[in-house]
């Protein structure tokens, strides 16, 4: 839908590294060939059969691999960001999990992304999320915290929230390391079931993060339990919606009957994102017509979708309202 190409688009949940890269980027970073190959022939396997999500937790693997220097991420981060320039997108926010390897520290992971942010001179404002891996133990867990605390203070205009992502098969949420990182100032989102797991949706809507990822299993008819959903309704959690994901994770039967519908009728604070742009091979664009295609959102509904998601970034207030000048800007340009 040409409109949704040029709506100016707010992303805010992107996976950076593993999921965001586009494979010929991985290819030219020197990912092995049979790995690369695998890669692309998964990706275009998507295009009959959805993928299991430990199958798609294993394709991360391989963009791990081709990004284990600091000048490996460095070029990753740039072309991410270069991707959504080029789908119009105005602001974004790309999340990572701080990752040491052998040539590498999580410092000098953190350090390679913010350089390339900082360097990059288009038009979208991008923010950083950083993420603890749930299925990593508490000794790491706590060692990511300190990495992530210690980079917030040294950039916090642009570190401005921190994650809970990983399998949601293995391990869970701690409340302890996201009220730490709350009490020093960061922003909470927290991928929250995305398979069933009634008791840790009651957790995590306890907590009251400032927005949510996926949340698949909430509502009664999506698998979830009345009372987590009358927690969602009276706690108003923004829940980050991505819908290429979670057809292709098999984690929703199809577009139309993706939970975004409960969200809409109940009017819930809801945005649209793309996960995995490399993996799913999709962009905020086509993301924003399943809207229109698959739950009849009219034009200016889809406008208003990207308006509020403002409202629920982690951009400083000025920024918001910049950012919401531009869109009503265009909206004056295109009606
Ligand atoms: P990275 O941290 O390497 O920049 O981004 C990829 C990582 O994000 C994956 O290894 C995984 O931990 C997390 N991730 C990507 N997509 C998903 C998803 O759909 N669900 C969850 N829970 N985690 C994800």
């Amino acid at each position: 839908l040409p409109f949704c190409r040029s709506l100016p688009k707010v992303e805010l949940h992107a996976h950076l590294i593993n999921g965001s890269v586009d494979p010929v980027t991985l290819q030219e970073l020197g990912c092995m060939e049979t790995s690369i190959l695998d890669y692309i022939k998964l990706a275009s396997l998507s295009n009959n059969t959805s993928r299991a999500l430990d199958e798609c937790f294993d394709l991360f693997r391989i963009a791990h691999n081709a990004t284990n220097t600091p000048q490996a991420v460095h070029l990753a981060t740039r072309r991410v960001i270069e991707d959504f320039d080029k789908d119009n997108v105005i602001y974004l926010e790309l999340r990572t999990t701080p990752r040491a390897e052998q040539g590498m520290t999580k410092q000098e992971y953190v350090e390679a992304i913010v350089t390339a942010i900082k360097e990059y001179q288009g038009d979208v404002l991008v923010k950083l999320i950083l993420s603890i891996n749930r299925s990593h133990d508490a000794k790491a867990c706590q060692d990511s915290l300190d990495v992530i605390l210690k980079k917030k203070k040294l950039y916090p205009d642009i570190i401005k929230g921190i994650d809970l992502s990983g399998n949601p098969k293995v391990g869970g949420f701690d409340s302890y390391i996201f009220k730490t990182a709350r009490e020093n100032g960061l922003y909470t989102t927290i991928h929250c079931g995305e398979v069933k797991n009634d008791g840790e949706v009651t957790d995590i809507l306890g907590f009251k993060p400032d927005r949510i990822g996926h949340g698949n299993f909430v509502h009664p008819d999506y698998g979830g339990c009345q009372e987590n959903w009358e927690l969602l309704c009276e706690k108003r959690v923004p829940v980050e919606c991505c819908l290429t994901s979670n057809v292709m994770t098999n984690t929703t039967r199809n577009y139309s009957e993706h939970h975004v519908k409960e969200l809409i009728s109940s009017g819930l604070p809801y945005t649209i994102s793309t996960d995995d742009k490399g993996v799913f091979l999709t962009d905020l664009s086509r993301e924003y017509s399943h809207l229109y295609d698959d739950h009849a959102l009219t034009k200016e509904a889809l406008w208003k979708v990207s308006f509020n998601s403002v409202d629920y970034s982690f951009a400083s207030s000025a920024e918001k309202s910049l950012l919401k000048s531009k869109m009503i800007e265009w909206k004056r340009d295109n009606e």
